[in-house]
């Protein structure tokens, strides 16, 4: 076989359908979040980026980076094993009880990052609950979708955000099969929330298991940032809460939230906790102080959702369309992944905003679009320049707008 001419038409094929993944090499600067310089052939310039998941802006926070620091120059680089063999540092011990604290469950494991936290967690209880049938909202995201099927438990898809499918579905199994429901609260592409207590209510009614992914609500939802369910009050009525270190946090690594016993549960059989490095001990301390800070905190998430309201208005009054959802992500939708990347490229070129093109798979065809992240960090100066460059984009493609409410 030609492998390196496969390798090659495989990556020409999505080239050809607009879908071929370029990277923005970036340079963060502390200091000057959301600004960054940005490397490319012809050399360097300043970028403003609007595409980040560093929501809050943490990864420059003061009390992270001394954290970091401190521990970095207390502990050495790496944690020197993995979790068994001699790499559990006091930081990782003192990170787990503070998310068990923060989401009020018995217990918390961390892992290497949010996706090896789903695919791990998912996978092993999946597999080692006896005849498990999964139960897997159809938007879930793709660290779920390979947990389960590494899995090979039964899965059945419910309909997006839909509890009146999953309770339909769940009423065909039988009584005394394990039961596992897998769903996310803020889905990261159109920004929609899960009508959680909904689901609770069809898992309880079911003797189901609930395993929640608050990757994209941990820090930026609830009294004390423990995210949408903290919000709601429903945090004690479900089974797994599993967050990222790596978005709000602004640092790195996942974790689950459950009890005692599911936790020990997951550390004694998960092939992905057990057999890997543990993460830095900086990287804890740091991921330790930014869940503080957000623990008592209210400035970072009330500005946070000030910009998003900021922002999505003067896209109203400009009529450029984009999905109206209750949470912080303003997706601006194009529906055309060559027009997606034309304009995120004319944005870079022209005004030095970058956002990100997000075409299939990440989004169904036809739903191609710029997903916007505003930022405590932005100021009113960055996002006069945001809206400014958009208009004039709209209009020089004449792009479809939406009626502008009088
Ligand atoms: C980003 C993401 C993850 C993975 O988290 P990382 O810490 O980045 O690995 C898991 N679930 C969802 C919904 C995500 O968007």
């Amino acid at each position: 076989m030609d492998y390196e001419g496969f390798f090659q038409s495989e990556i020409d094929t999505i080239r050809d359908e607009g879908r071929y993944r370029i990277f923005a090499e970036l340079e963060r600067h502390r200091g000057r979040f959301p600004h960054a310089t940005r490397y490319t052939d012809e050399g360097t310039d300043e970028v403003t980026v609007w595409c980040s998941n560093d929501y809050l802006g943490m990864g420059q926070h003061p009390d992270v980076l001394k954290a970091m620091h401190d521990t970095l120059d207390q502990c050495g680089a790496g944690a020197g094993g993995t979790r068994n063999i001699s790499g559990t540092n006091h930081h990782h011990v003192l990170l787990e009880r503070e998310l068990a604290d923060l989401h009020g469950k018995e217990a918390a494991l961390l892992f290497t990052s949010g996706y090896v936290s789903n695919w791990a967690a998912l996978g092993t209880l999946a597999a080692k609950l006896p005849n498990c049938v999964v139960l897997s909202d159809a938007g879930n995201h793709a660290s779920m979708i390979e947990g389960i099927r590494h899995s090979r438990a039964e899965c059945l898809k419910f309909k997006h955000n839909d509890p009146e499918d999953l309770d339909r579905l769940l009423a065909g199994v039988a009584p005394g099969r394990p039961k596992l429901v897998a769903f996310e609260s803020v889905y990261s592409m159109d920004g929609d929330i899960a009508p959680i207590a909904e689901i609770l209510d069809v898992c309880e009614k079911h003797g189901a298991m609930s395993y929640i992914d608050e990757v994209h609500a941990v820090g930026l939802y609830g009294p004390r940032g423990g995210g949408i369910a903290e919000r709601e009050g429903l945090m004690d009525r479900i089974t797994v809460i599993e967050g990222t270190l790596g978005k709000a946090f602004g640092v790195m690594g996942g974790y689950i939230a459950a009890s005692a016993a599911l936790c020990d549960f997951v550390r004694s059989f998960a092939s992905g906790f057990i057999f890997t490095t543990a993460l830095p001990p900086a990287l804890a301390a740091g991921a330790t102080a930014s869940i503080r800070h957000l623990k008592a905190s209210q400035m970072e998430r009330a500005r946070h959702q000030e910009r998003v309201a900021k922002v999505r208005k003067r896209l109203d009054l400009m009529g450029i369309p984009h999905l109206d959802n209750p949470s912080h992500i303003i997706p601006v939708m194009v529906g055309d992944p060559h027009k997606c990347k034309r304009i995120s490229d004319w944005l870079l070129e022209n005004h030095g905003i970058y956002v990100q093109p997000i075409n299939y798979p990440t989004v169904p065809k036809g739903t191609e679009r710029l997903r916007i992240t505003p930022s405590p960090v932005h100021s009113d100066g960055d996002c006069d320049k945001l809206l400014h460059a958009l208009s004039d984009i709209w209009s020089q493609c004449e792009l479809a707008r939406r009626a502008v409410a009088a």
